[in-house]
């Protein structure tokens, strides 16, 4: 069963890191954001439940830092039910493959991102030639070439159902990937947006060291449909969510991130969508 995964040709370590890497943050009781180096990592569950998963897979190289950190939390040997991809860039499945083999648990991500999680599809590579600074220069250095999980990958229900999570549901927010998907809970207007908007301006190696908190859309470097990521974020701030946790950049709550979210979306050309870049056309907004 596992004898066909493997991680994408051009996987390799990225030396970047931020102030937050290894810290981890409880957010909501059931719910706990931890940094590995520039990318954020989930787990939805309470600590003291063996029920819990964990949400995307951090960087290249750190299976054995998301294993202690969910030891730490639930207890020695313990294991989430599965993970969920919000997308399958390399810092969202990083580890992916070795946490596979580890725990023997499914992976969930939405239908169109499957060819990029099965081996068949590259994403479009990263665009170093858009605005921002030293993150989207090093970019053509990030792994776009697909991983294989083979059979230990499904899609998520098409009725917006989250498995193992009865209280979420899953939203389709296409723009920085065509499968990228964000969780949503209603009760509590929990959400874990994955890159549809972080709270970091992730293509300035400063602003990613430091984690300075500031709305910002999909990163630059990744995006290839800028109308469709505007659309998301619209469907996103639409909700009204009272807490987020996006893919980069510290958790946002509140007030802070009302105003923010409607800034976003009031403003996005201006904050969101580079002045320049292969997958930009301005003059088309
Ligand atoms: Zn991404
Ligand atoms: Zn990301």
């Amino acid at each position: 069963m596992n004898k066909d995964l493997s991680y994408g040709n051009d996987y390799k370590y990225i030396p970047a890191t931020s102030v937050n890497s290894g810290d981890g943050i409880e957010v909501l009781p059931d719910l706990y954001c931890h940094t590995i180096q520039i990318v954020n990592i989930i787990l939805v569950g309470k600590p003291d439940s063996k029920d819990f998963v964990l949400v995307d897979a951090g960087m290249p190289n750190s299976a054995d830092k998301i294993i202690t950190t969910i030891e730490n939390r639930f207890g020695e040997n313990s294991r989430p039910k599965a993970i969920l991809l919000t997308h399958g860039h390399f810092d969202h499945v990083g580890a992916i493959i070795d946490l596979v083999k580890h725990w023997g648990i499914p992976v969930y991500a939405h239908e169109l991102e499957l060819p990029f999680l099965t081996g068949k599809m590259s994403y479009p590579e990263a665009d170093p030639t858009v605005e921002g600074g030293m993150v989207a220069k090093m970019s053509p250095m990030f792994p776009n070439e697909p991983i294989n999980l083979g059979s230990n990958v499904e899609k998520l229900p098409s009725d917006g159902s989250v498995p193992h999570l009865p209280e979420f549901r899953w939203i389709h927010t296409p723009g920085h990937s065509p499968g990228h998907v964000s969780f949503f809970r209603e009760a509590d207007r929990a959400l874990i947006a994955g890159d549809a908007f972080v709270t970091v301006k992730q293509e300035y190696l400063y602003k990613v060291l430091t984690q300075e908190q500031e709305i910002s859309g999909p990163p630059r470097y990744f995006t290839p449909d800028w109308a469709a990521a505007f659309e998301s974020v619209k469907k996103l701030e639409a909700l009204k969510p009272k807490t987020a946790i996006t893919g980069h950049g510290l958790p946002m709550s509140g007030e802070l991130l009302e105003s923010s979210l409607k800034k976003l979306v009031e403003e996005f050309d201006q904050i969101a969508i580079p002045d320049h870049g292969k997958y930009i056309d301005k003059h088309s907004h």
